[in-house]
Order: structure tokens, then C-alpha cells, then sequence
């Protein structure tokens, strides 16, 4: 199979990477305020922010807790309004008014769901540890050591963990609570979006009050296993999510192009329900530049879906879904972002350290250098005798 144009179907478009159709996490934000102090590089992981939640705000009162980590030393002290202010700047100079709108029209759509929709399992709403996982997985995030992570998991090929996560009770509860919501969406006719520009199925689960139960599962779980396996690609400073269920079956979406997600660590959950098909298939780590660049013979890889069970992948790492030929296939995606990696990315040009390509261009970089070296001292040596 040729992957030239970057997709396993037979048309010429490049590879996609499905934009979901608004989200709160946004890029930020080296700098400060005109002429103000700088931001810290790193967070101060130690501060513990304001809420915001109480403000009706241009921006997600998420975000602004976020970004109070990085705030310089001398504003950490000061008034909560004093360093809204601060941060409001900067936030305002890095996105544009188009953007504020989307942002904006986003959060009464979502407000307009959640003040309408009544939730079926109000206990998935938030989120028990001891109710939702299993006691393996518990154990691990426990222990919070690459050794506890790895008993737990296997790596079927390098930088792709599947582990068993969720109770199958969480699971069935979980797939109640789309059907009731799309019976919500079909009964009052309410025009919702669709997770991404791939899926014509499915719901964003922030869209309809799942968003702080899944900004725990980000922040206590997945980080914490990020921050070993993948902090190169900002594991260790995941500050957003896009959180949303996908279906597939014969009547629903069919199967997945080849993409790339719009995100740093991918968390892939099955949650049922029976199902021939639909498996996963992979092929290689790419930064932007080397998207499209062809797979080696050592990276391709399929995943067969086991209910409860978790993939847990770079967002980079290129995939699909095979078609789903039986039965009806529900998966929980959590599209995990790291503003801080986004930020630094803009100024870097060479990835090896993940991506590939980019890791093969640079050894044969080197190669090169080496042989040009030797020829140098051969010559020299042939000019001295
Ligand atoms: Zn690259």
C-alpha cells in the first residue's frame, strides 16, 4: 500500500486532521502585557490559582486557572480582579475577534444544552475513582511510577499502551447516557455538532456537562502516565481537552480515514458494545512537515477493541478505524492538549525526538558529516605524503 498522499483510500487529498468544530483550550502564551513583566516558562506547579468559575468570561475560567501558574512570582499574591485584568490582556492580543466570536456563540451553545438536557446517570457527572475504574488501574495511578504504568500495560509497538481502565457498569452507564442524550437531540430536534469534521455520528461530551468529569480524567490520570511515556510531545503539561464519544456500525459512521488527531496524547476508550471490525490500524509518528511521508516496515500495527479496555497513543501518531462490518461500536475520545508544547513547537524546525522522519533525516545528517570529515582527513593525509 502506498502512502505518498498520506491516506490508505484511492483519491489524492493529503491527510487529514479532523478539526473539532469549537473548542475552549486555545494556544498561550509566551510574553506578558505590553511593556508588563514576562510569563514564567514553566508553571509554578506549587501555586494553587483562583477560580474563575463564578465570572461570566470572554474566556474559559479554566483557562485563566491554568494560565495563573505562569503568571511572574510577583502578580501570584494579588487581588483576583488585579490578575484577571492581567491576564484578560493577554489572552485578548493572541486571538483574533473572529475567534472570541466562535468562542463565544460556542459557550451559549453549550449552555443552552446543558440548562435543557437532563442527565440519565447524574453519577457520571462526577467522577468517582473506586466507581469508575478498575482496582488494576487504580493501583498504578496510586503508585505513580513508570513501573507501576507498565505492569499494567502492554505495548503492542513502541509509544502505543493499551490497558483495561473502566468498570464495565461505567461503560454501560457511560453508553446510556449518549443514547438518552441523542433520544434528547432527536426529540427536541436540537441541532448539535458533530465531534469532527470525520465523524458524521457521535456527541462532544463536554457539550453536555461531561467537561470537568473528563478535565479530572485528563488532570489525575492520564497526565500523570503522560508525564512518563510521552513527555517529549508536553505529557507532562496537558491543559485542555476535547472530549467526545464516536459510533460506528453499519447504520452509523462505517470506518475512519487515515488522520492524525488534533491533539498531543490521544486517550481511545471502548465502551461496547458487541461489534465485529472497526479495529485500529497504525503507521508511524509524524511532525507536520513529514505528515505524508511513507510508513517503514516496522511501524505498522492493528488494535482489536475489547470493551473497558484503553489505547493510549501520541495524537501524531497516524491511524484510522477499519469499517465496522457487525453490530454497533461506541468509543470514548480524549483529545489531551498541552498549550505550553504548542507555544514552544512554533519555534522548533526538528522533531527527532518523536517524530520518525524527522529522527532519520537528522542520522543521516550526521552520516554525511562523518563521511565528509573522513574524506577531509584522507585528502589531508594524501596532501602530506
Ligand atoms: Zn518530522
Amino acid at each position: 500500500m502506498m502512502y505518498t498522499n498520506g491516506k490508505t483510500t484511492n483519491n489524492n487529498s493529503p491527510i487529514r486532521q479532523p478539526e473539532p468544530p469549537a473548542n475552549g483550550g486555545s494556544g498561550v502564551v509566551p510574553g506578558g502585557p505590553r511593556g508588563g513583566q514576562r510569563l514564567r516558562l514553566n508553571p509554578n506547579v506549587e501555586h494553587k490559582p483562583d477560580n474563575y468559575e463564578d465570572l461570566q468570561l470572554e474566556f474559559s475560567p479554566l483557562l485563566f486557572s491554568a494560565l495563573e501558574r505562569y503568571l511572574p512570582p510577583s502578580l501570584l499574591g494579588v487581588k483576583r480582579d488585579t490578575k484577571l485584568n492581567y491576564m484578560t490582556d493577554i489572552l485578548l492580543r493572541y486571538s483574533s475577534g473572529s475567534e472570541r466570536l466562535r468562542l463565544h456563540k460556542h459557550r451559549e451553545y453549550r449552555q443552552k444544552i446543558i440548562s435543557n438536557y437532563k442527565p440519565l446517570h447524574c453519577d457520571l457527572y462526577n467522577m468517582n475513582g473506586s466507581s469508575f475504574f478498575v482496582p488494576s488501574f487504580l493501583k498504578a495511578i496510586t503508585e505513580n511510577t513508570e513501573e507501576s504504568f507498565r505492569s499494567i500495560m502492554t505495548e503492542p509497538s513502541p509509544e502505543i499502551f493499551t490497558f483495561e481502565i473502566l468498570q464495565p457498569r461505567i461503560c454501560a452507564k457511560l453508553v446510556e447516557e449518549v443514547e438518552n442524550f441523542e433520544k434528547w437531540v432527536h426529540e427536541t430536534r436540537f441541532r448539535i455538532m458533530r465531534p469532527n469534521t470525520m465523524n458524521k455520528y457521535g456527541a462532544v461530551l463536554d457539550d453536555f456537562g461531561l467537561e470537568s468529569m473528563l478535565d479530572k480524567l485528563m488532570d489525575d490520570f492520564i497526565r500523570p502516565i503522560s508525564k512518563i511515556f510521552f513527555s517529549e510531545v508536553g505529557g507532562a503539561t496537558l491543559d485542555s481537552h476535547h472530549g467526545f464519544v464516536v459510533e460506528y456500525g453499519t447504520d452509523r459512521d462505517i470506518d475512519l480515514g487515515f488522520h492524525v488527531d488534533d491533539s498531543e496524547v490521544t486517550l481511545n476508550i471502548c465502551l461496547g458494545k458487541q461489534f465485529t471490525g472497526g479495529e485500529l490500524f497504525f503507521r508511524g509518528v509524524r511532525c507536520e512537515k513529514h505528515v505524508n511521508t511513507e510508513t517503514q516496515s516496522e511501524e505498522p500495527m492493528d488494535y482489536v477493541h475489547i470493551p473497558g479496555r484503553a489505547v493510549l497513543h501520541r495524537g501524531r501518531h497516524r491511524h484510522g478505524a477499519r469499517a465496522t462490518t457487525g453490530g454497533h461500536r461506541i468509543n470514548l475520545l480524549l483529545w489531551c492538549r498541552s498549550s505550553v508544547f504548542r507555544e514552544l513547537r512554533k519555534y522548533q524546525k526538528d522533531f527527532s525526538s518523536w517524530c520518525a522522519e524527522c529522527h532519520h533525516e537528522k542520522k543521516e545528517r550526521q552520516l554525511k558529516a562523518i563521511m565528509t570529515t573522513k574524506l577531509e582527513l584522507l585528502r589531508r593525509e594524501g596532501d602530506a605524503s
